[in-house]
């Protein structure tokens, strides 16, 4: 008999689980409280460590419309100029690690994980997908209750509900850290790449940006807490980081407005391409620091539920992605219920200290790991190794990260210790 999943959350961890166990051979249900309508307009990186699970996954990135990001550099916000060894090659990652790096409409990569989910065509049974199902509870035990009281139970619950969590209670015994305020807040809106280009001034600003994902710092600003610095990407997703001022969220206008203001020492051309956007959304920027546990009986945390992380180094959804592929290697061929305490064992052997220094790395923005290199070191993996002390080696720690090849690593250990046992 397969065993029974049921996920919470079917946002990109929720759905990269449920895609791996399934074809795991895993029977999975997905229970999501949104209809999806409230998908972000936003872009990401797929940074090559997250592409290669996809790709095992079966992901099509052409039906996903992604763009490969051929270059990653820094450049001074009030001249766009270039900063000196502020570029990394991506190409060069494509080479290094053997998988490029894309840029991806949120919704399209949604869209196109939704569909090997649940297509009749792929590996396993199709995952099934319960919409405007809000969980409210779960039990250690096994089962959860939705907002409507009914009760579903299953083998194993994995909970993928993101940064507020509902079923990380039930793991943890006591509440996590609360969220520290980082103080600094983040705009974001996309442009379509025409509008930039229908523009004599803005497509020379395009082109001055390059391509690829482009930074332009606020390099004048030495206090760290004052640091205002955009981010943007092949596919025009603007990310503008800033000291957190008061602005009424749900006024777009406003927002913009702020937004502006905010960035009024940035060169002439950025300001312009800003004016061009509508419906700027912000969020506020929390640490969260890595929790102790990531699973309890029968619950296991993933995604944002377990690894909430800053924006700095574009790798929340990646580790969402590597947790799902993660799950459905360790669980490949699983049938026995008594099996799953030793596999979420393995899980967290696998992903813990990797996404935990992930984590510790968002707090700082590239090229500031020293600063963070002390915390770092507590997740060293093994014990003692060397840890990214720059950006060039922050890159390749992300990057290059073949979760498959760790998944292998602790499923050899895990052999020799059933061996040793029987001995
Ligand atoms: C400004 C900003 C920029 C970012 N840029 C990048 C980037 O370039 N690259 C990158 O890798 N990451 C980036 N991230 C991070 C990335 O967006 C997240 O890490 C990622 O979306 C986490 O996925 P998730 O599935 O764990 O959580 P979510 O995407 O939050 O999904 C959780 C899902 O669970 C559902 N849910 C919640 N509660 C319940 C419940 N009680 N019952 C049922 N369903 C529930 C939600 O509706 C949702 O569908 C960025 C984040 C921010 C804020």
């Amino acid at each position: 008999m397969p065993l029974k999943i049921i996920i919470v959350g079917a946002g990109i961890a929720g759905l990269s689980a449920g895609i791996a166990l399934r074809q795991a051979g895993c029977k999975v249900e997905i229970f999501e409280k949104s209809h999806f309508a409230a998908e972000i307009g936003a872009a990401l990186m797929v940074t090559s460590n997250g592409a290669r699970v996809l790709s095992h996954l079966g992901f099509s990135f052409s039906a996903a419309r992604a763009v490969r990001a051929d270059t990653w550099r820094v450049m001074h916000g009030d001249t766009i100029k270039p900063i000196e060894n502020g570029t990394v090659d991506l190409g060069s990652a494509e080479r290094q690690f053997g998988v490029p790096v894309w840029s991806v409409h949120r919704v399209d990569l949604h869209n196109e994980l939704l569909r090997l989910a649940t297509t009749e065509k792929g590996h396993g049974r199709p995952v099934q997908i319960h919409l405007a199902s809000e969980v409210v509870a779960a039990s250690a035990d096994g089962f959860i209750t939705l907002k409507d009281s009914t009760r579903h139970t299953a083998d194993l619950i994995v909970a993928a509900d993101g940064l507020h969590s509902v079923l990380k209670r039930v793991v943890l015994e006591q509440e996590a850290t609360p969220p520290l305020p980082t103080g600094l807040s983040a705009f974001r809106f996309l442009i379509d790449t025409q509008a930039l280009l229908d523009s004599d001034a803005l497509s020379a600003t395009l082109e001055r940006k390059g391509t690829g994902a482009t930074l332009l710092a606020d390099t004048k600003e030495k206090d760290i807490a004052k640091e205002r610095h955009i981010m943007c990407s092949e596919v025009q997703n603007f990310v503008g980081i800033h000291p957190t001022r008061e602005v009424v969220d749900d006024d777009a206008d406003a927002t913009k407005i702020s937004m502006l203001q905010e960035f009024n020492h940035f060169a002439p051309e950025v300001l312009e391409i800003m004016a061009q956007s509508s419906n700027v959304k912000r969020w506020p920027l929390f640490i969260h620091e890595p929790l102790t546990t990531w699973f309890k009986g029968r619950v296991l945390l993933i995604g944002d539920a377990a690894h909430p992380m800053l924006p700095f180094g574009g790798q929340g959804a990646n580790m969402a992605i590597e947790d799902g592929g993660t799950l459905g290697y360790l669980f490949k061929g699983v049938e026995d219920p008594n099996e799953i305490p030793d596999r979420l064992r393995l899980f967290e052997l696998a992903r813990k200290s990797r996404a935990s220094r992930v984590q510790v790395l968002s707090k700082v923005r590239a090229s500031r790991e020293k600063e963070v290199e002390e915390e770092l070191r507590r997740y060293a993996d093994p014990p003692g190794s060397s840890v990214p002390t720059n950006m060039i080696e922050r890159t390749v720690h992300d990057y290059g990260f073949d979760v498959f090849k760790k998944c292998d690593e602790v499923l050899n250990s895990y052999k020799d210790e059933l061996v040793k046992q029987n001995m």
